[in-house]
């Protein structure tokens, strides 16, 4: 087999390696199959290009011109899947395996690239919260903004994940509009190194959007500044040296990090043998040992059972890991893959030896384990520790072992479960298998503190559920203490932390000009021609139309009231809507004034306007009683082009009565032709 040569993408060119570079064995037969790593690599010029052509090329794209970028980048991945598969067997994955890493990064950017067009303006600024109003008549007004941050993200990735953890990374950074360099692990870099070349030879991204370290990081850490964000993950030790570098303290360098962490998963204690959740639990414990050989950041490292049912546990899972055949990927026949390296391998078995200290081996004795595969692949057999007493215990609440390995521990009530799992210092996730809602409140309690992700799952949710140790692009991964104290994804949240949040304060027409979407108070504007006659793109924002006023009489209340059903005692009798504290007397239904709004404002004509999609923020503030007289404003509030045939257009709208007195106030969601 030739060995790869694993390149850099640096300035638009691929860097072969050089002086310096580390040879890097297969998984599966321990040959050398390719080399990473050119001392000569300038990464502080890297750096430089990211800020200065790939930072300003992204930052004149919309969030939404960036997010159908993501959309062809996961479609390009999308159609080399195979090649990627082929690669990917090196590390020791499996098929299923793939499935974690390989289609959940494409499918991570896919998330990114619809939530960047449906949770994002199709605009440069992002608004964050709704406005403040900080002065008594609305002229002065607050609202926060983030805007990309204009330097550089420098991603430094683990090698279990090497392309989802790369385009968990790469998508948000990208959406916000700042330039990526990243930085995989040597030991699964030919992996993350064609996923780069696949996006970067598609020509889909600007230049200097992405670029690729294979090696050392080189002068990169000197150089980090306050624009940039340095984004670590791997182990605990790594993230303490990168974390107390001068250059991350001395400039405030954005530094988020997630490292490894001792996930537990709990089980109810009225999820007893028989039950579904018991079942349940050693599926998913079983499922997290194995998938990846065990070598996933949130695998469950401790299992916390009733102690009447802990050997219960480690007997059924036991029966599970030794139907579990170990070996070489490429055959599915084999359920195990090999860990990523001989010498992950030593790690593990070494790491095992601590937790014999305080645990006893029940399953798994890595001396006479024969793997269905070369004899000089990284394969392990899986080993299932039981810890007597967890209390007197440290070593199995702070040693992971990154691998196949998991120890299960006994706990007498609610409160010493959550107590053993928060020993962990920290973890990026805990499971809680239950059916009694009053354990899970009691967990997320006692435990949301300690933990980035708490997983609840029973019979009702074990069909669709998503799984321990799968973390999802709309929720938050990252943990703290222990786990990092990092924070990643979480949809839009994972896009900020690429952006600046400022607080801008001005008059409704500056917040209007800076975010545009048109703000209460703000300068009004007319086309002549009533708003449902223009076309999406003939629409300004701040274009309004006033209506003529309608009285409202008994009559219309009256027929409203038998003509929907609605015979609410508030419209139909005045003593009893009199001894209502909100009413005056009998008044119209809020319905009934929306439906009038419509008709007041409408224009019935066949036109642009294509269909009603919803309302938002409807509030009601005064109660309109027969006799009152109500007008309308309508005023383009703020555009999202949806395709080439029609656009989103939000609308305020205000109901006022014949003091000027606001009656009620929404948002109207219209499609209207392009
Ligand atoms: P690692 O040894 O800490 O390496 C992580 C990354 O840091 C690699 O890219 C490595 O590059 C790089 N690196 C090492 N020393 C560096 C330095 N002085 N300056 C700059 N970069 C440096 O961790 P690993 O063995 O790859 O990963 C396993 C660990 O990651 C486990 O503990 C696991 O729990 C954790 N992990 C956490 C998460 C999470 O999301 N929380 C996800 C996956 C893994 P080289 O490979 O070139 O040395």
């Amino acid at each position: 087999m030739t060995v790869q040569n694993v390149s850099s993408f640096a300035m638009g060119q691929w860097i072969a390696p050089g002086a310096g570079a580390r040879p890097i064995a297969s998984a599966i037969d321990g040959k050398i199959i390719a080399q990473s790593g050119n001392d000569a690599l300038n990464v502080g010029d890297m750096m430089t290009y990211a800020r200065e052509v790939g930072g300003p090329a992204l930052q004149k794209l919309t969030f939404h011109d960036r997010a159908r970028m993501l959309k062809a980048l996961a479609q390009e991945l999308n159609k080399h899947k195979d090649a990627l598969y082929d690669l990917s067997y090196l590390t020791g994955a499996n098929l299923r395996d793939h499935a974690f890493d390989i289609d959940g990064g494409i499918g991570t950017m896919f998330v990114y690239a619809s939530k960047g067009r449906r949770e994002m303006p199709d605009s440069h600024v992002y608004m964050d919260g709704p406005p403040e109003q900080l002065s008594r008549n609305g002229t002065f007004l607050g609202q926060h903004v983030c805007t990309p941050l204009q330097g550089v993200a420098l991603h430094i990735n683990a090698f279990n994940f090497p392309l989802w953890g790369m385009l968990e990374k790469v998508a948000p950074t990208l959406l916000a509009g700042v330039p990526a360099i990243v930085k995989p692990a040597t030991a699964t870099s030919y992996v993350a190194e064609l996923g780069v070349r696949i996006m970067i030879h598609s020509g889909i991204l600007p230049d200097g959007a992405l670029q690729l370290i294979s090696g050392g990081v080189g002068d990169a850490m000197e150089n980090l500044t306050c624009q940039d964000v340095l984004s670590f993950t791997g182990s605990a030790y790594t993230a303490r040296k990168l974390r107390g570098h001068a250059a991350i303290l001395d400039n405030a360098v954005r530094f988020v990090a997630e490292q490894d962490s001792l996930n537990a998963s709990i089980l109810g204690p009225d999820a007893v043998p028989g039950t579904p959740e018991f079942d349940l639990f050693v599926k998913e414990a079983h499922r997290e040992m194995t998938t990846k050989a065990g070598q996933k950041c949130t695998a469950i490292r401790r299992m916390i059972v009733p102690e009447s049912h802990a050997q219960a546990v480690a007997d059924a899972l036991s029966a599970k890991l030794a139907a579990t055949p170990v070996g070489d990927p490429r055959d599915t026949a084999n359920r195990m893959g090999a860990l990523v390296s001989a010498d992950q391998k030593q790690d593990v078995l070494e790491r095992a030896e601590i937790l014999a200290t305080e645990a006893t081996r029940v399953f798994g004795d890595p001396d006479g384990f024969t793997p269905n595969g070369d004899p000089n692949g990284a394969y392990i057999s899986p080993m299932l520790f039981l810890c007597e007493n967890p209390d007197a215990a440290q070593r199995v609440h702070d040693t992971e072992a990154f691998g196949p390995v998991s120890t299960i521990m006994p706990y007498r009530d609610v409160d010493h479960a959550m107590e053993l799992a928060n020993r962990g210092g920290g973890s990026l996730v805990t499971s809680v298998i239950t059916h009694d809602g009053d354990v899970a409140r009691k967990a997320v309690m006692s435990a949301g503190a300690w933990h980035g992700r708490i997983y609840l799952n029973d019979r009702n949710s074990m069909a669709e559920s998503t799984g321990h140790g799968a973390p999802m692009p709309h929720m938050i991964h990252g943990g703290p203490g222990r786990a990092g104290g990092g924070e990643e994804m979480g949809g839009v949240r994972g896009v900020k932390h690429y952006m600046q949040r400022t607080a801008i304060q001005g008059s409704p027409d500056m917040i209007t000009a800076v975010t545009g979407r048109w703000q209460p108070g703000a300068a009004e504007s007319t086309a002549g021609a009533h708003p449902f006659t223009r076309r999406f793109h003939e629409l300004q924002i701040g274009e309004t139309l006033h209506t003529a006023p309608r009285t409202i009489t008994l009559e219309d209340i009256e027929h409203f009231a038998h003509f929907t059903g609605d015979t609410f005692y508030a419209h139909m009798d005045e003593d009893a809507a009199k001894r209502n504290p909100f009413f005056p007397g009998r008044v119209a239904h809020g319905y009934l004034l929306l439906s009038f709004a419509a008709g007041m404002f409408v224009q019935p004509d066949e036109g642009p306007v294509l269909a009603n999609t919803g309302l938002d923020a409807l509030r009601f503030m005064q109660p309109v009683s027969a006799g009152d007289v109500i007008k309308v404003r309508l005023t383009v509030k703020h555009k999202t082009p949806r395709n080439d045939e029609y656009g989103e257009i939000r609308w305020h709208v205000t109901l006022t009565n014949q003091e000027g007195a606001l009656v009620a106030e929404y948002e109207l969601l219209t499609m209207v032709a392009c």
